[in-house]
């Protein structure tokens, strides 16, 4: 499999080397030159597989081609060691937990495998890899557990000391050896922009060998597919019928995964994507038309994206939003309600991104959904207990990651503080 950037589909490169560099070159998005299909034989020969075999069918066709395919084995036993739950609710509705990994949301999947793939790639060079990421939260803690101790690998993160979670933060500094942790006297745009500079800046070009780790490689997209193929087969092996998938999206990486599993060809009928007040990937899939906004705050702040970028990907694959594609915007006041009214309804207790793809599903009249929930809600205890009235139990991964001691550096936002620390440490 070779992958093109979305905007010069000309040039095409191979897995190995868009997973390196991020970002195409013309500033488009790599994407597979196609999707495979799987064939029916073989989908039900996945039908009793474990995990980690339902992941290697599921990746294998991208891998090949690249010296990566040699390994997929390897990969996947590696990335994919921490369980995905099927949970059964009332009306023909079931929850997708993809909060069981080392930091409690879905972006465990796709970060735990990308490092996989980039401590190989690497393996054996002379100078160390450094992934350089800034994140409101989720994402930097996913990296960070997954990067963590991978030889040959730097990890560098950012975040905004007054704009997260005192769980968030602890879950971002509790690391050290080969991770570093930054909090930076700004808001996320801040660190992002250092971020971007650092990419651009003298020093760090001649110094520093660095990469992103951000929801727009294309190495975080592909993993998350796997959760779409194994639950759409369980859902069907349970009861029958193909399921249709709710996923609260705001860059839209998650929701992406779905409709690429979907084109594959796992038992999928429909997906519909949440949204919290940001409206954009509503607007696409409603009037076809891409329109990026304002990023509105809200309940559901790791979906707070004005214009999410993987809308380039889903208008490059379908032009025209396809039929079986729904999504839907939630307002904070409806998050609220719904997160309450969990545990009578639902019997369950949700994050607030979660919250948006229940209320989603609560409006569907139709049978058989299964909503994708993407966090443990005691990562937002802050905005849950409230609501519900009671403490929210911490599960043991995020316990014992709350009881080790942190180590964060407190910088002003200009890069030229940052690379003074990056330099002294050299
Ligand atoms: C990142 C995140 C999302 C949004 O996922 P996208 O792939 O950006 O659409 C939703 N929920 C949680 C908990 C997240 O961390």
């Amino acid at each position: 499999m070779k992958y093109r950037s979305t905007r010069e589909p000309i040039n095409t490169v191979t897995l190995s080397h868009a997973l390196s560099q991020g970002l195409a070159e013309d500033g488009g998005l790599f994407v597979p030159v196609e999707i495979p299909e799987i064939e029916a034989e073989a989908l039900t020969a996945l039908e009793d597989a474990s995990y980690v075999e339902i992941a290697k069918a599921t990746l294998s066709p991208f891998f090949l081609e690249d010296p990566l395919h040699q390994e997929i084995d390897a990969i996947c036993a590696e990335a994919f060691h921490f369980p995905l739950e099927l949970v059964d609710l009332k009306d023909h509705t079931a929850l997708m937990e993809l909060f069981h990994g080392p930091s409690s949301a879905f972006k465990d999947f796709g970060a735990s495998l990308l490092a996989s793939c980039l401590a190989r790639i690497h393996e054996g060079s002379e100078q160390p890899l450094t992934v350089l990421v800034a994140t409101s939260g989720d994402t930097g803690s996913a990296v960070a557990a997954a990067f963590h101790r991978k030889p040959g690998i730097e990890v560098i993160i950012l975040y905004p000391r007054d704009h997260v979670s005192s769980r968030q933060a602890h879950q971002l500094a509790c690391w050290g050896d080969n991770v570093t942790t930054f909090s930076v006297d700004g808001d996320f745009d801040a660190c992002q922009r250092m971020a971007k500079e650092a990419f651009a800046d003298s020093w760090w070009r001649a110094n520093v060998q660095l990469t992103s780790a951000n929801s727009i490689n294309i190495g975080r997209l592909l993993p998350q597919m796997t959760y779409y193929a194994a639950a759409s087969l369980e859902y069907r092996r349970r009861h029958g019928v193909e399921p249709g998938f709710v996923v609260p999206s705001g860059n839209v990486g998650n929701g992406l995964a779905a409709v690429w599993a979907r084109k594959m060809g796992f038992p999928i009928r429909e997906v519909v994507f949440a949204s919290n007040a940001n409206r954009a990937v509503v607007e696409w899939v409603k009037t076809g038309q891409l329109k990026s906004f304002e990023t509105v705050h809200t309940l559901a702040n790791a979906m707070d994206v004005g214009a999410p970028s993987n809308l380039e990907r889903l208008s490059d694959l379908y032009p025209e939003p396809p039929d079986w594609l729904g999504a839907e915007s939630v307002d904070d006041a409806r998050i609220r309600e719904t997160i309450a009214a969990g545990e009578e309804r639902w019997g369950q207790v949700y994050c607030p991104h979660t919250a948006c793809a229940v209320a989603v599903r609560e409006d569907l009249s139709t049978p058989h959904w299964i909503v994708a929930a993407t966090a443990h809600a005691a990562k937002f205890e802050t905005v849950v207990e409230p609501l519900i009235g009671h403490p929210v139990e911490v599960p043991p991964v995020l316990a014992e990651l709350l009881e080790r001691s942190t180590n964060r550096i407190e910088i002003e936002p200009r890069l030229g503080a940052l690379t003074q620390h990056v330099a002294a440490a050299r």
